[in-house]
């Protein structure tokens, strides 16, 4: 493919070039495709090892234990993994909102967290990753998880990032990234190219949504390239840890 000229205004949707206005859209059909089955998915697609990576998160994020207020946003936060996880690893003053774009999977993370009875810990607002409804400095800590890849304009996602943080507060994201350990990185690539889109077709009658899906992973920088951006954003002390030799990865930055 050859590369794009500076006046073009296409972009990608896993391995197809189309117009940059029509991305958001079909990356929400997805969404809303895949809503009702995203956590089952989850589960057979990694092999429950997205359990793990979400657990550690939490575990960097460190939430107040004792009573202290702590404000998490838990963006793209989907159907509830994350701040359910954050709700029950923290003291009663910590609460969390998530934001997506999907009222499909906002709908059932609210099914999920009212039948963990945690409605008064977590709230939920719709709204783009890339121009939050939120005013600036009003949370302690931002949170991403298998959600940035997603976004059309990353940067910009990394601008409301920072501007939303308190100072002193924290961004983190998990997100699949590149693997460069031999053979993992082969039997990784049959797993995504081979096996995944058959467990969607079967499971969700849906292949093309979970192609998306891998292909998007493929498509999103590398753990260093990452951490450029977040750096560019205003982020400092930026760091990054591999998970399961760089399936995924965890990046960190504070807002100083
Ligand atoms: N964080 C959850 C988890 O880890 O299970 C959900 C991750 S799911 C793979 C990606 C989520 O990103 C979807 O719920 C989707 O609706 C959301 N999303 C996609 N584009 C977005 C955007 N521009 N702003 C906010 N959310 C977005």
């Amino acid at each position: 493919m050859s590369e794009p000229s500076a006046d073009d205004t296409s972009t990608t949707f896993g391995f197809r070039r189309i117009e940059e206005t029509e991305r958001q859209g079909l990356v929400n059909r997805v969404f809303a495709s895949v809503a009702e089955r995203y956590d089952l998915m989850n589960d057979l697609m990694s092999g429950g090892l997205h359990r793990l990576w979400k657990r550690d998160l939490i575990g960097t994020l460190n939430p107040p234990r004792g009573d202290q207020p702590f404000h998490l946003l838990d963006v793209a936060g989907g159907t509830g993994d994350i701040s359910l996880r954050y709700a029950r690893a923290s003291g009663p003053n910590a609460v969390a909102t998530l934001c997506d774009i999907s009222p499909e999977m906002i709908a059932v993370g609210e099914r999920r967290v009212a039948d963990a009875g945690l409605q008064n810990r977590i709230s939920f607002k719709e709204g783009n990753a890339e121009e939050l409804p939120f005013a600036d400095r009003s949370f302690d800590a931002y949170t991403i998880a298998f959600g940035i890849r997603n976004v059309t304009h990353i940067d910009k996602a990394l601008a409301e990032a920072y501007r939303v943080l308190k100072i002193g507060g924290r961004f983190l994201c998990l997100e699949f990234s590149h693997v460069d350990v031999p053979i993992l990185d082969r039997l990784y690539d049959f797993h995504s190219f081979e096996v995944i889109p058959r467990i969607g077709q079967a499971v969700a009658g849906d292949a093309d949504s979970y192609r998306y899906l891998v292909e998007s992973i493929r498509k999103f920088p590398n753990q260093e390239k990452f951490a450029a951006l977040i750096r560019n954003a205003g982020f400092e002390r930026v760091s990054c840890r591999n998970l399961t030799g760089g399936v995924a990865a965890i990046h960190s930055g504070w807002k100083l």
